[in-house]
């Protein structure tokens, strides 16, 4: 049976994390933070991600940079290309308007959403379209600073260290069921901020 995270409050202005036990709104650690340190979680499942063990291991910094280089000059603008042209229905799903898709034809991002690499550059992943997937910004910084960072603390990375990893076969983010609303959050704010400018 698979575990899933779910949000149960909202968090509060510059207090992300507060309401899943890391930190106590004062940037202390607790023990759900020193747990996902060591990869352990009591979810299998985050934001529609399924946990995964995979080996962790930075390349060399030229490596590294020029993998970068290549996905802000090339592999991005090329991905929204072709997101847009064939999931433009998950697309909207998602949140993303018709001015939104056009757009990301032209291979321009929209704001709230970021292309995620689900396997780090700086962790041995690459530019390949199955190692991409557009999401919110909201949920994709959850896999970060919830699942991903914490792993990483005080780790020789040259080395290759095992971690979970939050993984998807998708390319374009599914909206999970259960927790919509709390997930949505980011990008219905984000759309009425730019709605009132
Ligand atoms: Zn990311």
């Amino acid at each position: 049976m698979v575990k899933e995270y779910t949000h149960t409050k909202r968090a509060r202005r510059g207090n992300a994390g507060a309401q899943y036990g890391y930190n106590n709104g004062r940037g202390k650690t607790t023990p759900e933070k020193q747990r996902a340190e060591r990869g352990q979680f009591d979810f299998d499942v985050i934001n529609g991600f399924k946990l995964k063990e995979v080996e962790f291991k930075m390349p060399p910094k030229s490596e590294r940079e020029a993998m970068r280089e290549q996905f802000k000059k090339e592999v991005r603008p090329s991905f929204l290309k072709y997101v847009a042209e064939h999931f433009p229905d998950e697309l909207r799903a998602m949140g993303i308007s018709d001015v939104g898709l056009a757009t990301m034809r032209k291979g321009y991002s929209v704001n709230g959403y970021n292309v995620h690499h689900k396997l780090p550059i700086h962790g041995g992943g690459t530019n390949d379209f199955k190692n991409l997937i557009i999401m919110p910004i909201g949920p994709h910084d959850e896999l970060h600073h919830l699942v991903i960072d914490p792993q990483l603390k005080n780790k020789s990375l040259a080395q290759g260290i095992k971690i979970k990893l939050p993984w998807s076969d998708d390319m374009v983010w599914k909206r999970p069921a259960k927790s919509r609303e709390k997930l949505n959050m980011p990008v219905a704010q984000l759309m009425q901020k730019q709605a009132g400018r």
